[in-house]
């Protein structure tokens, strides 16, 4: 196991930011740690890394205890933080030496490690530049190399492609999988993105600081998500008959949607009235769905 949590908790004063939170990370896995804002998704993540201590439970990375193994555990996790914690009128290349040595990396060993950063990530346009003088897409670049410049067994990733346009979304994206698939490191991901999130192995939807719901993306969909009856014809007829079996739709100019549990469903009320549906299609839940019906259910509950 990578990441091994038992009944974390953490409060800041009288806000309960983390409460008996338990989960398990394994080799190579690409995580999702999901939940709206606020959920404490940032808590874990930085307690995790170590700049964070924690109330009570337990956590261990790579099998070693946060705190009685701190050292150790910071040379194994890399961390890309919301906001860059490079030092802006420093150049990448001063960035990324200072890191280095920081974990007692210099000489021959540094140089091969920028090397392979540069044939990762495509440093060597901004390696001389200060961080002052890049732009979204690049600085993100840079604290990707800095994560990994002590080559840890662990990336964790907070919300690594939001605000970036989607070419340089798309870059980052192809980086992590080349990691991931190419060198087996283990991805610990937020992500705002849902179609990012339907590509992980395992993924946590968290809420107020505790589970709400966890397992694969397929396992999710199949449990949370609802599928959509899209009807483009016959729209007062059909919005008729809807009523009058009880369903709430939502009307858009063109088209009528109609949550249903799966196709049986949408095939149901169809086969009841086929002289109303000769325009239609079936929408497969997503992860939007998923993590919408979540967090709403969550809400309700409180
Ligand atoms: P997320 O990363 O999911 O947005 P956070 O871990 O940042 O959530 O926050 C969890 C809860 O803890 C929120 O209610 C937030 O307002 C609160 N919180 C976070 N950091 C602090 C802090 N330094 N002091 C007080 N409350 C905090």
């Amino acid at each position: 196991m990578v990441i091994e949590i038992e009944d974390l908790c953490k409060a800041y004063k009288n806000v309960q930011a983390v409460d008996g939170l338990s989960f398990r990370v394994s080799e190579g896995e690409l995580f999702a740690f999901l939940g709206v804002n606020g959920a404490g998704k940032s808590t874990t993540i930085n307690i995790i890394s170590g700049i964070l201590p924690k109330d009570s439970g337990v956590v261990k990375v790579c099998g070693e205890d946060i705190e009685t193994r701190a050292q150790s555990v910071k040379s194994k996790v890399g961390v890309v933080f919301q906001n860059s914690v490079l030092d802006k009128r420093l150049t990448v290349r001063d960035n990324l030496e200072c890191r280095a040595a920081l974990y007692g990396i210099y000489g021959k060993r540094y140089r091969q490690r920028l090397e392979e950063m540069d044939s990762l990530l495509g440093l060597s346009d901004i390696l001389k530049r200060p961080l002052v003088k890049l732009s979204g897409g690049q600085r993100r670049r840079a604290d990707i190399a800095r994560a990994l410049i002590h080559d840890p067994e662990l990336l964790i990733l907070d919300e690594p492609t939001t605000g970036l346009d989607p070419q340089t979304r798309q870059t980052v994206w192809r980086v992590i999988e080349q990691l991931r698939t190419k060198q087996g490191l283990t991805v610990f991901l937020t992500t705002h993105y849902m179609e990012e999130a339907s590509v992980a192995d395992h993924v946590i939807i968290l809420h107020g600081g505790r589970k709400a719901a966890e397992g694969t993306p397929h396992e999710l969909k199949t449990l949370y998500a609802k599928d959509t009856l899209r009807v483009y014809s016959h729209l007062d007829e059909i919005a008729a008959y809807l009523a009058e079996r009880g369903y709430g739709i939502s009307r858009e100019k063109d088209c009528i949607d109609i949550q249903v549990k799966g196709t049986a469903e949408a095939t149901g009320l169809i086969a009841a009235r086929p002289e109303l549906f000769d325009d239609y299609e079936v929408l497969k839940g997503d992860m939007d769905s998923v993590f919408l019906n979540v967090t709403d259910r969550e809400i309700t509950e409180e």
